[in-house]
């Protein structure tokens, strides 16, 4: 038995509640949870903005704790490590993806750390806003960097991966330019991400009161994305766009930016559809559009070793469990600076 948050229904707000972890098996790591963070994936989903909301739903996968237990066969981890959980808790491990560490691509289905199927009750996976989870060792991370930054390390178990992987990917670094579209959480670590890598940085935001903000965070230039003469400054120059926003928008706003092969890619899955792209824009200049999912877990570990050696984390605002709604308001008026990450202890208290 475990305290945790979450909601019983789309239209309720969230509420403590006490849920069951299952006893670690052979292959298991049982984490007290010290912080999670609070993911806008997780707004679309507790609130159903997506469908197919299971409930009840206890939202989380930017996790970070300390081992309390292992299972007999479990090598890798003992009490008392320093461990991360991100957006996958299970796959097949067999398949030709999951053989090439891409597990978030699974042919038999990942299972994600909430919302996934799972045989334990009531049915589907319970996330991290939570006292404590039960995780495959296979889907355990290790953390290496100091102590008293865990709590900002937590928002890179998933706005981290998510913009890593596509970075490289469509390999930013040394002589590329490269845009971030919307600074929120997973934009701003990705403007780190891309800076650490070598690139040159452009950050696109709708707000006027983050330019200062994205010029610390290390982007070498900032469009205000609402100010038409900025953006036709920068048409046809960019190598790689990275797009995070949440909602739908017009994205000829950012191929008609792109380089001859540039590639406009979207992590944002907003909760309904952006307006149909303009094909001219791809044709004139073979620019592509792409999607991308979080990461594997081989490339979740080199992204948490990238980030130890550079010193990057997430900005954060520390909050109470009890805060969790009014944190999800204010992130759906772009009013994070930059990522609200949960305190756990709070549930005690
Ligand atoms: P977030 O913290 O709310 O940041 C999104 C940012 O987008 C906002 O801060 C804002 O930045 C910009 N924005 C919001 N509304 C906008 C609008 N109407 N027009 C233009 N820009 C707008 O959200 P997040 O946690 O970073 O997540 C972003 C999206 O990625 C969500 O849809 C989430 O579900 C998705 N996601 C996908 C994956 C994946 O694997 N593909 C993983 C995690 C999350 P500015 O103020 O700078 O404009
Ligand atoms: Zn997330």
């Amino acid at each position: 038995m475990t305290k945790a948050y979450g909601a019983t229904a789309a239209d309720r707000p969230l509420e403590e509640m006490t849920i069951t972890r299952r006893a670690p098996g052979a292959n298991d790591v049982a984490i007290a949870i010290d912080y999670c963070g609070v993911c806008h994936s997780d707004l679309h989903t507790v609130r159903g903005e997506w469908g197919g909301t299971l409930f009840p739903c206890v939202p989380g996968h930017e996790i970070v704790g300390r081992v309390t237990a292992v299972g007999a066969d479990v090598t890798a981890f003992k009490e008392g490590d320093v461990v991360g959980v991100g957006c996958m808790v299970d796959s097949c491990q067999h398949c030709s993806p999951c053989e090439q560490g891409l597990e978030q691509f699974c042919e038999n289905g990942m299972t994600p750390t909430y919302n996934g199927d799972c045989e334990e009750a009531p049915g589907h996976t319970l996330g991290g806003y939570s006292q404590d989870i039960v995780v495959s060792d296979k889907f355990v991370l290790k953390i290496t960097h100091p102590t008293e930054q865990l709590a900002a390390v937590a928002p890179l178990l998933c706005a981290g991966i998510t913009t890593y992987s596509p970075l490289r990917h469509w390999k930013a670094g040394p002589g590329k330019k490269v845009g971030i579209v919307g600074i929120g959480g997973l934009g701003h670590v990705a403007v780190k991400l891309a800076k650490a890598m070598g690139a040159h940085v452009v950050a696109f935001t709708t707000s006027e009161s983050k330019r200062e903000d994205a010029l610390k965070l290390g982007a070498d230039e900032v469009v205000v994305s609402r100010n038409a003469g900025e953006m036709a400054a920068h048409r046809g120059s960019f190598d790689f766009i990275l797009d995070t926003v949440a909602a739908p928008h017009k994205l000829d706003d950012y191929t008609g930016l792109l380089t001859l092969d540039g590639t406009l890619t979207l992590v944002g899955l907003p909760d309904s559809p952006h307006p149909s792209p303009n094909i001219g824009y791809l044709i004139m200049g073979r620019r592509s559009i792409a999607g991308s999912l979080i990461g594997g877990i081989p490339e979740t570990q080199e992204m948490l070793d990238f980030c130890a050696e550079h010193g990057i984390t997430a900005d954060i605002e520390m909050i109470r469990a009890d805060g969790i709604d009014e944190a999800y308001e204010r992130m759906k008026r772009s009013d994070v600076k930059y990522r609200f990450v949960i305190d756990i202890a709070t549930m005690d208290a």
